[in-house]
């Protein structure tokens, strides 16, 4: 009753041209084509030592990037079902191209522990959640941030490589849980690289066999 009643006052609209859509959380199909865009992205030779495949399912921009802001700085959790249609939408295509295990476990990019708290959520987690249950892939929190690092925004490769040097562990009780399984590295905008990267190096040095990255959005085309 309640959601009826709310379509009749807000009809649900595509998130990037408003145009009326069927059910709430949706898009489009047009505006959907055009923020899909399943890729595996570059990575440098430095980088393949630990992250076997890059992949990002969405451009960074327009809607999509959006929804993601929305999310991240405004804390509007209405931006979720949007998100989950879009990885619906584009699951298929990542799975076919990807070279993923059957059984990988999903980690995502830890937050500082007081960023997190501050924020409330971690982004990346909220919006692979429920979609990596549908897969039955387990999400487990088998990294953290071991100390607070400068905006990343605005840095070049390098300094951002320094920023983030060492930032990231697996603690000491989490290692077994690491050892010889393949990762699904998760993260919401994957920039230069630099973040997952250290990420998979810490996975790797606790005895991860294999990481694969899947970010939801990234700017390189
Ligand atoms: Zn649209």
């Amino acid at each position: 009753m309640f959601d009826i009643l709310l379509n009749f006052l807000f009809p649900p609209r595509c998130p990037a041209c408003e145009r009326y859509v069927e059910v709430r959380g949706g898009w489009c199909a047009a505006c959907l084509a055009k923020a899909a865009a399943v890729r595996r992205l570059r990575t440098t030779v430095e980088e393949r030592d630990t992250i076997a495949e890059a992949w990002a399912l969405g451009i960074y921009e327009g809607a999509l990037r959006d929804l993601v802001r929305h999310l991240k700085y405004q804390k509007k959790m209405d931006a979720l079902p949007y998100l989950q249609t879009f990885l619906h939408a584009v699951e298929e295509d990542f799975f076919r191209a990807a070279d993923v295990s059957p059984h990988p476990v999903a980690v995502p990019v830890p937050l500082f522990a007081a960023k997190e708290k501050k924020r409330g959520f971690n982004q990346t987690e909220l919006i692979f959640k429920d979609w990596l249950k549908e897969h039955a892939i387990p999400m487990e929190r088998l990294l953290v941030r071991t100390r607070a690092t400068k905006p990343q925004y605005g840095l070049s490769k390098e300094e951002r490589r320094e920023n983030l040097r060492g930032a990231f562990s697996v603690p000491a009780e989490k290692q077994q849980d690491v050892r010889g399984r393949d990762v699904l590295l998760l993260d919401d905008i994957y920039t230069t690289g630099v973040t997952c990267a250290e990420c998979a190096r810490a996975l790797k040095k606790a005895g991860a066999r294999r990481v694969v990255v899947l970010a939801l959005t990234s700017g390189q085309k």
